[in-house]
């Protein structure tokens, strides 16, 4: 089987990190173009200034993975699925909701794969935790997920900007594990979102949800966090205490500890070629709805400007 040519559109820091890595160590996939408007690509590979560019001028692609900021997404991805091309949407997978649901029912219409990744999802623990739960019942759940901004988003305008989520572009992924682990569909019942005097998204946010069986879920969120950060999950159940720890890397459960291999950017690739292959889609926009609920029934609070 002829292996599935894919250009990375948006060569900033994940495509760097995770992308290129995973498509080089992925069969199933061949890297066939970047694009970037400032980035000069890689050697050998061809380069294009922009999605319209490539698609006018080629070289010849199957596939995109766009790992642009949210804001654009939506436009590149349309015109991928009007060229029947297969399209990988980096989290969170929009602006809105509604665009999102636009391009599902698009890409459903023209028999085009569209795969909304969520990689924290295939973090290690994730999985085992999920199996776990689904023999339990739920008591509580405390997440914790607290890093320093300067450190893991230096000199990102956008994510500051209407659409950039601010300290929900992290926060994301833990809700992205929480979805998936629970037996039970969660809601948000309150949140708070501060907000700094100088910026349109928020820096800190604290949410109180619950799940349908009761159980309380409480998020504390904060991007001021210096010294040592946290990325966890904590959840209380009849058969003791389930921990997912380092982002969902590493999972603890009354009979032990787990710390597997990071497989996250490899396991999404391997997802999309499954999907190709087969001739569907995976869009679950459950985590994105908990963000939009927050910033619908969110209190907004005004902080302390933030300068990177
Ligand atoms: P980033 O470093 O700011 O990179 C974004 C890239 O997109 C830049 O190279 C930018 O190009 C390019 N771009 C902007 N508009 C474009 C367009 N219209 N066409 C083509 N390229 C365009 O951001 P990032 O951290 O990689 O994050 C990107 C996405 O990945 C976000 O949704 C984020 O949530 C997600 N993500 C990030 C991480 C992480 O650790 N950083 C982890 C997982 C997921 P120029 O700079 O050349 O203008």
């Amino acid at each position: 089987m002829d292996p599935i040519r894919i250009a990375v559109v948006g060569v900033g820091k994940i495509a760097r990190d995770q992308h290129l890595p995973a498509i080089a160590g992925t069969p199933a996939f061949s890297l066939a173009a970047t694009v970037s408007p400032h980035d000069p690509g890689q050697e050998g590979i061809p380069h294009l200034a922009s999605l319209e560019e490539l698609l006018e001028k080629g070289p010849a692609i199957d596939a995109v993975a766009l790992c642009t900021p949210p804001q654009v997404r939506y436009g590149l991805a349309v015109q991928a699925l009007k060229r029947g091309i297969h399209v990988f949407l980096e989290k969170p997978p929009g602006a809105t909701l509604s665009e999102v649901v636009a391009l599902r029912d698009r890409a459903d219409k023209v028999g085009v794969t569209l795969f909304a990744s969520w990689h924290s999802r295939f973090a290690a623990g994730v999985a085992p935790a999920r199996a776990w739960l689904a023999e339990r019942r739920i008591e509580k759940v405390s997440i914790v997920w607290r890093e320093d901004v300067r450190v893991w988003h230096p000199g990102q305008a956008w994510i500051w900007e209407p659409g950039g989520l601010g300290v929900f572009d992290p926060g994301i992924n833990a809700l992205s594990i929480l979805t998936h682990i629970l037996p039970r569909p969660v809601f948000l019942k309150a949140a708070t979102l501060s907000i700094p005097v100088n910026r349109a998204a928020p820096i800190a946010a604290d949410l109180n949800m619950c799940d349908s069986g009761g159980a309380e879920i409480h998020m504390d969120l904060d991007w001021r966090q210096t010294g040592p950060q946290s990325w966890d999950i904590i959840v209380e159940t009849d058969a003791g205490t389930l921990k997912l720890s380092q982002g969902g890397a590493v999972l603890t459960t009354p009979t032990g500890t787990e710390h597997n291999e990071d497989l996250e950017y490899p396991g999404l690739y391997s997802r999309f070629a499954n999907l190709i292959r087969g001739g569907r889609s995976d869009v679950d926009i459950d985590p994105f709805r908990l963000v939009a609920d927050a910033f619908l029934r969110g209190r907004r609070e005004p902080v302390e400007a933030f300068h990177d």
